[in-house]
């Protein structure tokens, strides 16, 4: 069956790497990187994903203090503000604004504002324009890992066919470029798209990142095929018991897969990392190392 990408492990490893860098950069500059995590109102998705992103900062010797939780009812007019304000702070490196936000607030106009330099999830257009330009900038989070999780495992993308489940902003477009970056025929699927399995079992690399468990099955994959599973659904198994699984019928697909990502310790672990990863590039940036 399958080789198992490992990003739990993987993801374990940078983070010791990183954590040794900030260290050694520490003994040439006075201040360690800064990051700063805005967290508007109370989902609880977001709860655990900021917690998450916090302690593993703190965990790689990143200051996370300028971080702040803001409440529900928060208006667009302050949470730009803060913005402003964490763009002006010489302290802070990265600046993240989990998403979703409150409805009174327009996300874009928020990720506008961050400067494209301290914009460590790649979300704003600068960013989102030098990767369609293939030039070096800060990149989203996700995609990077399921590149760096690619990369890893020695997977020569040049020639392959890659389809892509899923075309949000977030995910799916974002990580099509960056395939097509490493010469991957690209293909990207989405829910308007006909006969999905014809598609996927003519790939050498399925990505999928739909947020629909069971949606890729053994059947839809050419034996052989990388499978990296992006997505994360809690979902209530047989026994009544509440779990995290990914929109890839894990069973099935390491049977015909040559290599898959389980779901958890797969692709999120290495979104996390990924993003420490960018705020030490910023910070090196910023620094002047
Ligand atoms: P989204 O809801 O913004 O986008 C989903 C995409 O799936 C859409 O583009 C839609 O066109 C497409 N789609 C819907 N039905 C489809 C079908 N039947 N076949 C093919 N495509 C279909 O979601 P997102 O933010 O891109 O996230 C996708 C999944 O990845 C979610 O489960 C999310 O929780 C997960 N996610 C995981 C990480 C991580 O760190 N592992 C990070 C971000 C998102």
């Amino acid at each position: 069956s399958a080789l198992l990408l490992d990003g739990k492990a993987l993801a374990a490893r940078i983070q010791a790497e990183l954590t040794h860098e900030v260290r050694s950069l520490q003994e040439r500059f006075p201040r360690p990187p800064g990051l700063a995590v805005l967290w508007v109102g109370d989902n609880p998705a977001s709860a655990a994903y900021v917690g998450n992103k916090n302690r593993s900062g703190a965990g790689v010797g990143i200051d996370i203090s300028k971080g702040q939780h803001l409440p529900a009812t928060l208006s667009e007019a302050e949470l730009l503000a803060i913005v402003d304000e964490l763009n002006a702070d010489a302290s802070v490196d990265g600046i993240l604004v989990q998403l979703p936000l409150p409805e009174q607030i327009d996300s874009n106009r928020i990720l506008d504002r961050i400067d494209p330099d301290k914009d460590v999830d790649g979300l704003h257009p600068t960013n989102l324009g030098r990767l369609v330009r293939g030039e070096p900038g800060l990149r989203s989070c996700t995609p990077a890992g399921v590149m760096r999780l690619l990369a890893e495992a020695g997977i020569d993308l040049a020639g392959k066919t890659a389809v892509v489940l899923g075309r949000s902003i977030l995910v799916g477009k974002p990580v099509a470029l960056m395939l097509l970056e490493k010469n991957a025929t690209v293909i990207m699927a989405h829910s308007r798209t006909r006969d999905l399995a014809a598609l996927t079992r003519s790939a050498d690399v399925v990505v999928a990142a739909v947020g629909k468990p069971g949606l890729v099955d053994g059947a839809m994959i050419k034996p052989g095929a990388v499978v990296i599973d992006v997505g994360i659904n809690r979902i209530t198994d047989a026994a009544g018991k509440s779990r995290l699984v990914g929109d890839v019928d894990f069973a099935s697909v390491r049977e015909v897969a040559s290599a898959i990502t389980p779901v958890p310790g797969g692709v999120g672990p290495m979104t996390v990392t990924m993003l420490l990863a960018n705020t030490v590039q910023s910070y090196r940036r910023r620094v002047g190392s």
